[in-house]
């Protein structure tokens, strides 16, 4: 079995960085000996191809970032977010309906019993979201140096979750509670490092990589704030957790695919509309890294509208979504220097035209600005 989660992996990510190995990575669990060794095999395998993308993408750049590496950002996060949650809330608000109908008495009840799920996990959500390091409800009480979407790490990257620096050794939290399914010791070269993945009551899932230490096993349920063990530089150059948030994974395995913004459950403050520069293509944005909450870009130039999702751009998949072109729309990135970083933004040159407009949405659905040339 083990071995066979391991073997798929190729297929639907080729062997690009730190994501295949961790996916390797996490798929590994204790396993009786004959097919262990199959997988440490395969391990073997992926952490060699790893290690070789990884020396030369990432570890040669200096510490500031994750190295994290292309890597480590890189927990894969799931196919789209809003497509996840708009067919379980158009699935909800349909049950709702029929609940009320004298009509299909079956579905009627299975709605109900969804329903009446979704809503205590709605509960559970709305009321118990800590950050993991802090264990504070507090907006923005945990420090984030790399935020979710493009950054740069000695080159171009979307990082599939958030980087939150801290000693090593410090406490790590879940930031709900839920029922840990994969706890994965470091094999010595995944960029994962030690990692945990929590499966939370309503189909939410949150990955905690580098740690110093696990500190829970298979099976354990946890309440909000709950030891998943401690913060490392296990995978990474530096000291700190990266918390990669996802939606309906199809199984027990982290998919970035399935990533969305962790800050869509982790109490935030408001993001500031970003400053845009526009240059003679494109438009630079000047960003803070505590608080990013933009989920879509839109850019209009000589009639040509471009709209991106980082939903869509995850979705690719770990190796894909690091292009810097995406659905026609070239993206760069610098920093973080002190918490700030800039996205750059322009048309596929292939498209060959002028940026005049620029719109950015936020994940529940804001317009964050709105900019002309
Ligand atoms: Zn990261």
């Amino acid at each position: 079995m083990v071995s066979f989660s391991g073997g798929l992996l190729f297929p639907i990510a080729p062997p690009r960085d730190a994501s295949t190995a961790r996916f390797a990575a996490l798929n590994w669990q204790p396993a009786p000996v004959r097919a262990r060794g199959v997988t440490v095999r395969l391990l073997a395998l992926v952490a060699t191809l790893a290690a070789s993308i990884a020396c030369g993408l990432t570890f040669a750049e200096p510490a500031p970032t994750e190295s994290q590496a292309p890597s480590a950002a890189d927990t894969g996060p799931p196919g789209s977010p809003a497509d996840a949650t708009d067919t379980r809330d158009s699935g909800d608000a349909r049950g709702a309906g029929d609940s009320g109908d004298a009509g299909n008495a079956a579905d009627a009840a299975d709605a109900d019993a969804r329903d009446a799920a979704d809503a205590a996990d709605a509960a559970d959500a709305a009321g118990s979201v800590l950050w993991p390091l802090s264990g504070s409800a507090m907006p923005d009480a945990d420090e984030v140096r790399a935020a979710y979407g493009p950054r740069f790490i000695g080159r171009y990257d979307f990082h599939a979750g958030v980087d939150l620096p801290a000693p090593e050794g410090t406490r790590v939290g879940a930031i709900m509670a839920g029922t840990v399914i994969r706890a994965t010791p470091w094999d010595g070269s995944s960029t994962a490092g030690n990692s945990v993945l929590v499966a939370h009551s309503d189909r939410r899932f949150t990955a905690y990589l580098h740690l110093s230490a696990i500190a829970v096993s298979l099976g354990d349920v946890l309440p909000a704030g709950g030891l998943v063990g401690t913060v490392g530089r296990t995978g990474a150059t530096y000291s700190h957790l990266h918390l990669t948030y996802m939606r309906d994974l199809p199984g027990t395995t982290s998919d970035e695919r399935k990533s969305r913004n962790p800050l869509e459950v982790l109490p935030h403050g408001p993001e500031a509309a970003p400053v845009a520069t526009f240059d003679p293509m494109g438009v630079e944005l000047d960003l803070a890294s505590q608080v990013m909450t933009i989920q879509s870009v839109t850019l209009v130039g000589a009639g040509v509208t471009r709209t991106v999702n980082y939903a869509d751009i995850v979705a690719t998949g770990s190796i894909a979504r690091d292009a810097p072109i995406q659905f026609g729309v070239a993206f760069g990135a610098t920093g973080p220097i002190a918490g700030r970083y800039t996205v750059s933004l322009a048309f596929d040159p292939a498209i060959g035209v002028a940026t005049d407009q620029i719109t950015l949405t936020t994940f529940d659905g804001r317009t964050l600005l709105t900019a002309s040339r």
